[in-house]
Order: C-alpha cells, then sequence, then structure tokens
C-alpha cells in the first residue's frame, strides 16, 4: 500500500505541509495519492538514523550482508504486478521494459549478494614482517577495503527500478558496508515508495539496524541540497542531467569536509562511421542505428546522439535509409512533462542552428510524445558550433559529415568526454584511423566495436562512466562489480596482534578468500 509517507529507517513519517502528486505521463493526469516532500527536520532524523547504523552495519558480516541484499531482491519480486503497473502508470514505459529492468535490478542486487559471500572483492593484501631486515626492520603490513560512511543516493528518472530506489548504486553501496539514504525521484514516488517497503521489510526480516536505510521524498530541491551538504554523509551518487549534477557537485565542493561526488551526467555517445561499414549495406546499418536512437523514446544515457562519417559519397545512401528509418518510427510517450518539454525545445533549437539538416519527416501529430528526427550536418559547422555537441535527451541524433581524415580528426579533437564511443568499420578500417581511435580511447569510459551503445551488460568487466562532462569521476563505474569501490576505502594494519585483525587479514585465511600475499594472489599463506 502506498501511504505517501517518507521512510526515517524504520519509521513511517509525513510531518511535512508540503505534498506533491505523480503524474501519468500519457496524459499528464494526476495519479491519486500524495506524497509528502520531507522536512529540514525529517531529513536530519534520516542523517542521524544513518550514522548511528553504520556504526553497527560496518561490521556485518559478508553472509549477512549478502542475505540482506538476497531478502531485497526477493521482498522486490514479491510486490509482484502492484510494482509493475505502478511504474508503468508513472513514466509511461511499457509494462515488459518493466519487467525486463525489475530482473535486472533483481540481477544486480544478487550478484552484490554473491560478490560479498565470497569476500574476496576486499582486495586483502599482505606484506609479512621481516623483524631481522637491515638496516630497519620491515613492519608486518596488511591492507583491506573498509566502508566509508553514510552515503546519498539520487534516484535516476529513466531507470525507475535499475538506477532508483533500489538500483546499482543503493545496492553496491549496501553491499561495501555503508547505511544509505535516497533521494527518490519526483517522477516516480509510488514506485520508489514501493521499493523503499521492500528494502525496509528485508531489512527488518534479516535484522539490519534501522537506519541501514531511508528514503526521502520531494519535488523540488531542498532535501538533495540538504543532504549533500550535511556532515554525516560521505559519498553521494547522482544520475541525471548535467545542469542538476554539476550544481549538486558545485554545492558539495563548499562543504567544510570534501566527499566524493559521483555523478553521472550527459553524453552524446559517438558512432563513428568507417568507410567500410558504409560500404556494404547502408540500409542495414541505418536500420540498427535507428533502432538504438528511439530506443525506449531515446531516454537511455547511451543513446547515440552523434553519427560521424568519414566519407561523403559513402555516408548519402547511409543518411537517407536512416531519414527513412526514422521517418517510419511512431512519437512515443516520454517518462515526464518536464523530460518531454526539455526534448522539444533542444530539439527545435538544434534544428534551427546555422546549416542542419532534417534527415526525417515524422508528422508531428501529439502533445504528449516525443517525435524521432535525425538531422545533418557539414563538420567545418559543427566544429564551430558548441551547441550542437549538446545533449538533446529523447530520440534524436546528429550525423556530422567529414569529407577526409583531417576533417575527422578536427571533429574527434573538439569532442567531450563521453560514457561510450562505436567505431562502425572492418579491421582494416581500425588500422587505417589508428590515429583518430586512439585519440577517441581518451574520451570515453567504454569503446564499442561494429555494435550499438545502448544495451549496458551488468558483469565485473562493465565500464559504465567516462571523462568529464560525462562524469564527474571517470576512475569508477556505476554498472557492475567495481561500482563497490565508489564506497571504499583502503585501511592498513601495522604490526597489529593476529586475533584483532579482521577475520579477512588473519594469518589462517578463516574466511579462504583470495589474498596478495607477498606479492603472490593465493589462498593459504
Ligand atoms: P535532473 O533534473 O538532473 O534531476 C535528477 C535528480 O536531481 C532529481 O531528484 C532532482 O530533483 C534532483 N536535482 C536536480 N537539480 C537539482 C539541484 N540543483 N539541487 C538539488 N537537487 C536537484 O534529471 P531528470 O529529472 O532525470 O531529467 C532532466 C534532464 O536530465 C533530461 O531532460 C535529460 O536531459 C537529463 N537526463 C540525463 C540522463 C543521463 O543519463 N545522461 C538521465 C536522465 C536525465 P527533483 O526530483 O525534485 O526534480
Amino acid at each position: 500500500m502506498i501511504t505517501g509517507k517518507n521512510n526515517i529507517g524504520f519509521e513511517l513519517s509525513g510531518e511535512g505541509k508540503k505534498t506533491f502528486s505523480a503524474v501519468n505521463p500519457d496524459n499528464f493526469t494526476e495519479i491519486d495519492n500524495s506524497f509528502f516532500s520531507a522536512t529540514a527536520d525529517e531529513v536530519e532524523q534520516a542523517l542521524a538514523k544513518s550514522e548511528v547504523a553504520f556504526e553497527q552495519y560496518r561490521l556485518t558480516t559478508g553472509k549477512d550482508k549478502a542475505d540482506f541484499l538476497e531478502k531485497i531482491a526477493d521482498e522486490l519480486l514479491a510486490l509482484g504486478d502492484v510494482l509493475v503497473q505502478r511504474a508503468v502508470k508513472e513514466t509511461g514505459l511499457p509494462e515488459a521494459r518493466i519487467i525486463g529492468e525489475r530482473g535486472r535490478t533483481v540481477g544486480q542486487l544478487k550478484m552484490f549478494a554473491e560478490l560479498v559471500r565470497d569476500g574476496s572483492w576486499i582486495e586483502a593484501t599482505i606484506d609479512t614482517g621481516i623483524p631481522g631486515r637491515e638496516p630497519l626492520p620491515k613492519p608486518d603490513l596488511r591492507k583491506l577495503l573498509v566502508p566509508i560512511g553514510p552515503v546519498v543516493v539520487f534516484g535516476a528518472s529513466n531507470f525507475p527500478l535499475a538506477f532508483s530506489t533500489a538500483g546499482g548504486d543503493t545496492a553496491s553501496a549496501l553491499a561495501g558496508g555503508n547505511t544509505v539514504i535516497v533521494k527518490a525521484h519526483s517522477s516516480h514516488p509510488g514506485t520508489s515508495e514501493l521499493v523503499a517497503s521492500a528494502i525496509i521489510e528485508a531489512a527488518r526480516k534479516t535484522g539490519m539496524p534501522d537506519g541501514v536505510f531511508s528514503h526521502l521524498q520531494d519535488a523540488g530541491f531542498s532535501v538533495g541540497q540538504q543532504l549533500v551538504t550535511a556532515s554525516e554523509v560521505k559519498a553521494v551518487t547522482f544520475t541525471g542531467s548535467f545542469k542538476g549534477g554539476k550544481a549538486l557537485f558545485d554545492l558539495a565542493n563548499t562543504r567544510k569536509e570534501p566527499i566524493p561526488f559521483f555523478a553521472e551526467m550527459g553524453s552524446t555517445n559517438p558512432i563513428i562511421l568507417l568507410p567500410g561499414a558504409l560500404k556494404d549495406n547502408p540500409s542495414e546499418l541505418a536500420k540498427m542505428i535507428a533502432g538504438s536512437i528511439t530506443l525506449g523514446s531515446g531516454q537511455f544515457c547511451t543513446n547515440p546522439g552523434l553519427l560521424i562519417g568519414v566519407d561523403n559519397t559513402l555516408l548519402e545512401p547511409f543518411k537517407q535509409c536512416l531519414g527513412e528509418e526514422i521517418s517510419a518510427i511512431a512519437s512515443s510517450t516520454m517518462l515526464n512533462k518536464r523530460i518531454l518539454d526539455n526534448y522539444e525545445q533542444k530539439k527545435s533549437e538544434a534544428i534551427r542552428q546555422n546549416s542542419v539538416i532534417s534527415l526525417s519527416n515524422n508528422s508531428d501529430d501529439s502533445e504528449n510524445k516525443g517525435t524521432p528526427l535525425v538531422a545533418s550536418v557539414e563538420s567545418e559547422v559543427f566544429v564551430t558550433n558548441p551547441k550542437l555537441q549538446e545533449e538533446v535527451f529523447g530520440p534524436y541524433s546528429l550525423v556530422v559529415n567529414c569529407s577526409d581524415r583531417t576533417q575527422l580528426d578536427h571533429v574527434v579533437d573538439q569532442l567531450k568526454g563521453q560514457l561510450t564511443v562505436t567505431i562502425m568499420g572492418t579491421p582494416e578500417d581500425l588500422e587505417e584511423f589508428g590515429n583518430q581511435i586512439e585519440k577517441l580511447k581518451n574520451k570515453a569510459g567504454r569503446i564499442i566495436f561494429n555494435g550499438v551503445p545502448t544495451g549496458v551488460e551488468v558483469c565485473p568487466s562493465m565500464q559504465h562512466g567516462g571523462p568529464f562532462p560525462a562524469t564527474t569521476d571517470p576512475r569508477f563505474t556505476s554498472v557492475g562489480t567495481s561500482a563497490i569501490r565508489r564506497f571504499v576505502r583502503p585501511l592498513s594494519f601495522q604490526g597489529w596482534p593476529d586475533h584483532l585483525l579482521p577475520a579477512e587479514l588473519q594469518e589462517s585465511n578463516p574466511l579462504d578468500i583470495w589474498r596478495l600475499y607477498n606479492n603472490e594472489w593465493t589462498k593459504s599463506n
């Protein structure tokens, strides 16, 4: 049942006077429940509980944390169709997509459960002492990763489950031994509350401390801003717009105590179309790329917003096919009115820029839906107009025509940091354009050959991050097991009595984990 209240640890609370409702993006009508924006006092209570609970939760074993994460997955599934239908109503995303995303969310929780149950992720590193070393004795040193403290997670609008209340950020922060406070996205508050109730239920059933998780609602910025500047908070993670992410990052940097702020923001995810890819089957290529541009109404952070072609003669048939493919794709509901309005405004702005030509001609016949568009521009114009590099969040892409390698060089030099760069071509193209490809490796977190950037596999080798402005810290990923590294720090023990060391570092290796023992990976000593 949806109460509209905030979860301050195990307690439901709705003390505020400010309320808001979710809006169905299909018809812009309010959905019946109203939600209490958390008051400053409720935020304080959540922070205090989170700080106290951290002292207990950080000491729980890997097995206990694994049980907790798995129980969250079970409770999430137990919400059944109520959760699915609420998410469909609040986001306009199709039922199949929501069911798929729930599967991904459950899979992420179980992946982190497996990681912490196994325990080797903790990077136990041991250098045994040499008391008789000359001229000075070598101390016994043992290092592992420890949790950082209460983590604030901003839920994302475009993944109501997988990047929201119990998404990858929450799962990885909890797996690392941190308490979590979620600022729910105002676009899907009912979905978020249902998921929060599953987490609280799981925490109760597995004996986790009150305050291990809190969930706060707000349809404004005050809750988020209070959380980011609170002294109790030791890390923040955010997925959303460049404007919002950068504003919160800047705010975090005004704190007395600096903390890591992991923002995943805009990316145009360029696809480089090399001659070998354009030569053989431009219509097949256009179909594949059109599918990626319009998938989920283009509302993916890995949506390909720039298509950079190298040979103008070969590019023409591809552009024609792409225009035809996009023109045949119907308008679709976007996540909320603000995102729809932003999309339509940014799309109109882009098409109004000097020398930008539309390649598609979809009829713009629905007020409530986002209409796809592909356009084209010459590379000389592109490199002089920064507006054309901005993310247009939705089913839109811009083809940049380069007549030769020198023009491609100029375009590549101009590109900002990206989550992904995709190269379409043959192995021979990769050699011929080796210099440009080397430069592109410097600009992205993931470099794809002959695929599409949408579809982010959840696995240990995934990198979902990239140089600024794609993120505020390119050293980390928000997808895959390494996401846990954002919320831990190394701690070294020097000369410590064995029985007082964490079990992971004790000489007998009681947890039977992989350790770097005197420079050798081993389970023995
Ligand atoms: P957003 O506006 O950046 O909001 C994300 C979250 O941050 C929301 O909870 C929002 O609060 C909060 N927030 C934003 N600015 C804030 C500020 N200055 N102070 C405190 N809190 C702040 O993102 P969005 O609502 O998801 O979508 C808006 C635009 O973001 C889209 O049109 C698109 O351009 C972009 N976007 C990009 C990606 C990506 O992965 N690249 C993903 C999603 C969206 P409220 O809930 O109260 O608004």
